[in-house]
């Protein structure tokens, strides 16, 4: 079976065969190659063989295609590898299915031999021949001979000390030959062995090497983070080698088809003349745009022929690949070659104009439109921004401090503080807090936590700090190498500014500027138009083109989308952003509320029932209106209300001051107060006195709570509206607790009917978060009206995780692969899974038309939205900020598979 793909002179074998088999770079230089668009010539390894060489296999079994590859190779570049007149130079490079940017490992200028260097001297240069060598020497000593990279680093130093200059550049060709003649002793010390100078052994070192960085520490930590399967392989490109840097005639740079940060229709890119692709990605040299700016010092007046042959590229890849691209591209000697394209990564607000104009364009349709944005990319159109001309006016005042990798979108202002003790010291006082690191690490999570936003000088995209900033949705900027943290002395400098500790940063973390001091944050234009009616859609194009996304995912998705809402305000705001009804409202937070805890507490510390009953009749009206609210706002659509959950002592104080303070409110002393709170203190709360046992040991607490919900249902529907009530009772384990209470709800429901002589129609179901209920799911759902599955606490009980304790070993169990990744966040689709899965078919075994939701956490996680869809369930529900991303998640999960069709 062929193993191996040429490419080269307008013919490649592989074209068609995607990047499963040719990788993400292998498979975008066929089709590039094969739509005639000038690529360098070369050959790919296809990804199977990866998984060979890991498992320890030799490559003999493509010896002989490789070989034959190569004699087509130096047939296409019309040059022979090893040659000593003029040797034909490949790289080696990897390329997986998915990206793993700068995971894996890469060499250049492989050929180079002793014997070739003359040769290669002639053409380019003898001092630009030394640097290839001397290049080719490192990489390949660290690399493939795993020779610390420090030893070469140190030489090189050493090198410029002696010479007296500052940049690598700046090494003359003696002391560049010089240099290599060390950096062969240093690997001969470290190997026992000489370079291998035969270009075949140098070769197949190579390939050999870049298939095993698969399996290195880096690659293997970027694919858990990116949940990228460990059997995918990486694919090996062997290719000629092009060089940017011969002259003024020649060139490298990145471009994209169209602008990456909002998605403008505009040729963007950098290039900088007479350099290598490695100086772009340095920032040694401050690189030029590719398209006129007025300024003169764009590729399109330096060379604009080579320009105008880009714009057609760029056609040619948008029509032939449907989507943006970004693509590498090098200009020898005035001939451009294209080296690599493909998908180009955006940020959210640029995802959602390309897949607009993308389809407006008549390349993609609807559904193809909602594949291009992820879901959780559409936060970032609702995190606050900095307004464009509060940015502009700082920048102009030369408050601009620096810039690094937007790592977390959004935009944070706040007091800098250099250790996260002091960032929760700052929050503590009421402070916005900037939490300014070197680089993060686990130790900083509370500070990360506290703060508003998150600078790092160090770091890329995928380390702690933006990982973890990302999770928490907080802003962040990472890898801003240009400031100079000194945490001893908490401060930081950069380009002779100093912000100490307290001082005002502002920070843009979609953009990835620092700003010094304060700049002013406004709502998204999303949240403007949609929750503040403040903006009118026709004024937002952004608005308009996130409401036509949101609009075709409700075209195709099958799957209800409810939000987790528990105030009029919560209400509002689900219903802004679509949410088809509220799939659980828990109770208990209205009870924090400053005029209520003080009857929650006489209720609690009541020693009778009647004395219980005087202190809830108190809490009544309240609970009334909230839900009044609430039916208003959710109009017919129904309204999952969940009865007290929490052990009671959740609601009675701890902390001395505030215990004094109660007992004297309640007129007991501090001694009966301590005595109840211990009364009611509990080894394992969480597994203790809450949720439907306490509605059975303490009926009056239900039962005021029911005769609430009926009575602000009954004067909505007073006014003309029909609200449609959902009790939820939970943490049922046994099926007699929820009949005992469904008849408590059904009794008070009809004492409420009768007393106002109006009906409305309601529901009784439960939540489905204890095991058993899982299991006894057929005896559950032959009286429960629903089932909502409560993944939080099914997640604790079925793993039997704290899931507030989780911190203190999840870390490691990620790092060490026993989890691939934290079950509260994304369901656990082997184990807890079932147990959905199970449930609900069981529950509608026994009730055909049984409504089953989910309610936990994971009803906002687009992965386990997936797992819900395949699974049949009706609906999931959120936070009410993740209902747009809930409704994009499930309809691409409508797209990605058939599922089980029911109505939602
Ligand atoms: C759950 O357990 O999944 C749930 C939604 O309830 P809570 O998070 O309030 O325990
Ligand atoms: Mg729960």
């Amino acid at each position: 079976m062929k193993r191996v793909f040429s490419f080269g002179n307008g013919v490649a074998e592989g074209a068609g065969l995607g990047k499963e088999t040719l990788g993400g770079k292998g498979a975008g230089l066929a089709e590039m190659t094969a739509l005639g668009i000038p690529v360098p010539p070369g050959f790919t390894i296809e990804t199977s063989v990866c998984a060979d060489v890991s498992r320890g296999a030799s490559l003999d079994g493509i010896r002989a295609e490789v070989e034959s590859a190569l004699v087509r190779l130096e047939h296409d570049a019309d040059k022979r590898f090893g040659d000593a007149e003029d040797p034909l130079l490949v790289s080696v490079r990897s390329g997986a299915p998915a990206s793993m940017p700068g995971m894996m490992d890469t060499i250049l200028n492989l050929g180079l031999t002793h014997e070739a260097k003359a040769g290669f001297g002639h053409a380019a240069g003898e001092r630009f021949a030394r640097d290839c060598r001397r290049r080719l020497i490192s990489m390949y000593g660290d690399v493939v001979l795993k020779v610390p990279k420090s030893k070469f680093e140190d030489a090189i130093t050493q090198a410029k000390l002696r010479a007296g200059v500052t940049s690598d550049a700046q090494l003359s060709a003696q002391e560049l030959r010089a240099l290599c003649t060390r950096y062969l002793q240093i690997i001969k010390k470290n190997t026992k062995r000489p370079f291998p100078e035969d270009p075949r052994a140098q070769l197949w070192g190579a390939i050999g090497a870049v298939f095993q960085s698969w399996d290195n520490e880096r690659a293997r930590s970027y694919r858990r983070l990116n949940r990228i399967p460990e059997t995918w392989g990486t694919a090996v490109t062997v290719q000629a080698m092009v060089f940017g840097n011969l002259g003024d005639d020649c060139a490298t740079g990145v471009a994209f088809t169209r602008n990456p940060a909002t998605g403008e229709k505009a040729f963007y890119g950098e290039f900088l003349a007479n350099a290598q692709g490695e100086d772009v990605v340095a920032g040694i040299r401050t690189p030029h745009p590719i398209s006129a700016s007025g300024r003169g010092d764009s590729l399109e007046e330096a060379m604009p022929a080579v320009y105008a042959q880009l714009l057609k590229v760029r056609e040619a890849l948008e029509k032939n690949f449907r989507d943006m691209q970004d693509i590498e591209f090098t200009i020898e000697r005035g001939k451009l070659y294209i080296l690599q394209t493909r998908n180009g990564k955006r940020t959210g607000f640029a995802a959602v104009r390309i897949a607009c104009d993308f389809h407006d364009e008549k390349r993609i349709t609807k559904k193809e439109a909602l594949t291009r944005v992820d879901p959780e990319q559409l936060s970032q159109l609702l995190a606050p921004v900095f307004p464009a001309s509060e940015k502009e006016r700082a920048v102009a005042e030369g408050r601009l401090l620096a810039r690094g990798l937007p790592a977390g979108p959004g935009a944070a202002c706040g007091r800098a503080a250099f250790s996260a003790e002091r960032a929760v010291e700052m929050a503590q006082h009421g402070d916005a807090v900037i939490l300014v690191r070197a680089e993060t690490s686990p130790e900083d999570i509370l500070g990360m936590a506290a703060s508003q936003g998150i600078l790092t000088s160090r770091g890329g995209m995928t380390s702690h700090a933006a990982v973890v900033a990302r999770g928490m949705g907080k802003c962040c900027v990472v890898g801003c190498g240009e400031i100079t943290i000194d945490s001893r002395y908490a401060h930081l400098m950069a380009h002779g500014k100093t912000v100490t500790e307290g001082e005002y940063l502002s920070v843009d973390g979609t953009t990835g500027e620092v700003v010094v001091g304060k700049l002013p944050t406004r709502p998204s234009e999303v949240i403007q138009v949609a929750v503040e009616e403040k903006l009118k859609p026709a004024d937002s194009r952004l608005y308009r083109q996130f409401a036509r996304i949101l609009e075709w995912a409700d075209e195709v998705r099958r799957l209800g989308v409810r939000a987790n809402a528990d105030t009029p305000r919560d209400a509002h705001v689900a219903r802004a952003f679509g949410a088809e009804g509220i799939g659980l409202c828990r109770t208990e937070h209205m009870f924090f509320e400053e005029a209520r805890i003080t009857a929650v507490r006489e209720m609690i510390l009541a020693e009778t029932p009647e004395g219980r009953k005087k202190a809830l009749a108190k809490i009544l009206p309240m609970q009334r209106g909230d839900f009044v609210g609430i039916f208003r706002e959710m109009g017919e659509r129904p309204v999952t209300i969940r009865l007290l959950d929490p052990p009671l002592h959740e609601f009675l104080p701890r902390e001395p001051k505030a215990l004094a303070a109660t007992a004297k409110e309640m007129g007991i002393s501090i001694d009966v107060l301590k005595g109840k709170v211990e009364g009611l203190s509990e080894a394992n709360p969480m597994l203790g006195h809450r949720g439907c046992r306490l509605g059975l040991t303490h009926p009056e607490i239900y039962e005021i709570q029911v005769r609430a919900i009926f009575e602000a249902a009954v004067e909505v529907a007073h006014g003309g509206r029909t609200p449609v009530p959902e009790i939820m009772i939970p943490l049922v384990g046994a099926v007699a607790e929820f009949t005992r209470l469904r008849e408590m709800t059904d009794r008070v429901a009809h004492d409420v009917f009768r007393e106002t002589g109006r009906r409305v129609t309601y529901r009784v179901g439960t939540m489905i978060e204890i095991p058993r209920a899982a299991l006894l799911a057929s005896e559950i759902g032959a009286v429960a009206d629903f089932f909502s599955f409560g993944t939080n606490d099914l997640t604790q009980m079925t793993f039997g995780f704290s899931r507030d304790d989780i911190g203190s070993f999840l870390p490691q169990y990620l790092e060490a692969g026993i989890l691939p990744y934290d079950p509260f966040a994304t369901i656990d689709f082997a184990g807890v899974g079932q147990l959905v899965a199970m449930g609900t078919q069981r529950g509608r075994a026994a009730k055909k038309n049984l409504k089953v939701g989910i309610c936990g956490e994971h009803g906002g996680d687009p992965a386990s939205i997936q797992f819900f869809h395949e699974t049949g369930l009706d609906y999931v529900s959120c936070s009410p900020y993740r209902v747009p991303i809930a409704r994009l998640a499930a309809a691409r999960a409508a797209i990605a598979g058939a599922g089980l069709s029911r109505t939602a």
